[in-house]
């Protein structure tokens, strides 16, 4: 089934909060849905400016969008392999992120734990290559199936998608190109535990021996301590990247400011935690206007009721110009502006 809408409020469907408008709003449940509105004479038109969104929960929308946005509505899920020491799992684009990570968790598979209650859906998953606390959903991706404008389906093997620290070819070469309609993940019937990034190691011990249902726990207790909650209050997660710095740069900001913490990248490279470049700037907890840095989390702009995309904008770019100036490093949205 599908279900279109004209000049739609998008205010439910992105977790900033902005309340901004659809020229057209489509939802489709399937491959075949999905080709009728691709190739639907009254929505040609709008073909020329379309987006796909999921739950919202990477955009920021500067304006009206006078264009097409699809929404998918496929949920399914099947295993389509098993082995002693695998399944593939085959998940519509539709489905919520945390639910199949759920799922996973409840059914004994690992893999997906450390990326407890990252919002979401399934399709972006695998535009974003969500990360959290040292997993990356490439890891798990076995390969991703979508169409074109044309209504061809295609599968992209995950060497096709071309993952790097939250890239894909989608987000890159092939932007605005293709539909995901589902994805593949391979979860391992075993664990292979990743804690020992930030405090999840703690948390874990805290709660006893590790298994799937404790380390989920431990994230999403974290994460509920940390994050501001887009139903309280509007935000799209990091508003930034974390930067990848050359050592021998990370080497002569550490000779000023000793306690710079980095992640090994590889020989040549690191990745420095922008919060931790944005709080020295002084910005975390600081307002401007309609928007914020929020306080506990210096990497995440909040609305704090009524700002448009172009504030929050005004206020990244004021926060990157500084950082920029301190430490001769430009910080880069993760965040999709539209
Ligand atoms: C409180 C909070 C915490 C967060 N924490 C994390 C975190 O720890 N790690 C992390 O990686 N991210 C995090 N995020 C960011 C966000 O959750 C992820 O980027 C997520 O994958 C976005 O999913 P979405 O369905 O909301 O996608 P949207 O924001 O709707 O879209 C994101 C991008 O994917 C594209 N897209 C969406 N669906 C499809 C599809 N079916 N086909 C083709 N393209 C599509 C969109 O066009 C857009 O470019 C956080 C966000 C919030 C609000």
């Amino acid at each position: 089934m599908t279900r279109i809408f004209y000049d739609y409020p998008l205010i439910s469907h992105n977790t900033f909060g902005m309340d901004v408008k659809a020229s057209v709003f489509a939802e489709f449940e399937s491959e075949d849905d999905l080709r009728s509105l691709l190739t639907n004479d009254t929505l040609a038109p709008y073909l020329q400016h379309c987006i796909v969104i999921g739950a919202g929960s990477n955009l920021l929308f500067g304006s009206d969008f006078e264009g097409l946005v699809l929404h998918s509505r496929i949920t399914d899920l099947t295993v389509v392999q098993e082995t002693d020491e695998y399944v593939k799992v085959r998940v519509g684009s539709g489905y919520v992120w945390d639910d199949f990570v759920a799922w996973s968790v409840k059914q004994g598979y690992f893999g997906a734990e450390n990326l407890s209650a990252i919002p979401g859906e399934v399709g972006a998953s695998a535009v974003q290559n969500i990360g959290a606390y040292g997993a990356e959903v490439s890891q798990l991706i076995e390969c991703v199936e979508a169409m074109d404008k044309q209504g061809n389906l295609r599968v992209f093997s995950n060497e096709e998608c071309c993952y790097g620290y939250r890239d894909s070819i989608f987000k890159g070469e092939l932007k605005g190109q293709y539909v995901i309609t589902h994805v593949t993940y391979r979860l391992m019937k075993q664990p292979c535990w990743k804690l020992d990034y930030g405090n999840l190691h703690a948390e874990v011990e805290l709660r006893g021996e590790p298994s799937g249902t404790v380390v989920r726990d431990a994230v999403q207790s974290i994460r509920k301590a940390k994050l501001p909650d887009p139903a309280v209050t509007g935000n799209a997660g990091s508003f930034f990247k974390n930067p990848v710095v050359a050592r021998e740069h990370y080497e002569h900001l550490r000779d000023v400011y000793a306690s710079i913490p980095c992640y090994p990248v590889d020989e040549k490279h690191v990745k420095v935690p922008a919060g931790w470049l944005i709080e020295q700037c002084g910005w975390k907890g600081r307002r401007w206007g309609r928007v914020a840095v929020h306080e506990k989390q210096a990497l995440v702009l909040v609305n704090l009721g009524g700002a448009t995309g172009n504030e929050v904008l005004e206020l990244a770019n004021r926060i990157a110009d500084d950082v920029e100036r301190k430490f001769g490093i430009r910080i880069t949205p993760e965040v999709n502006y539209i």
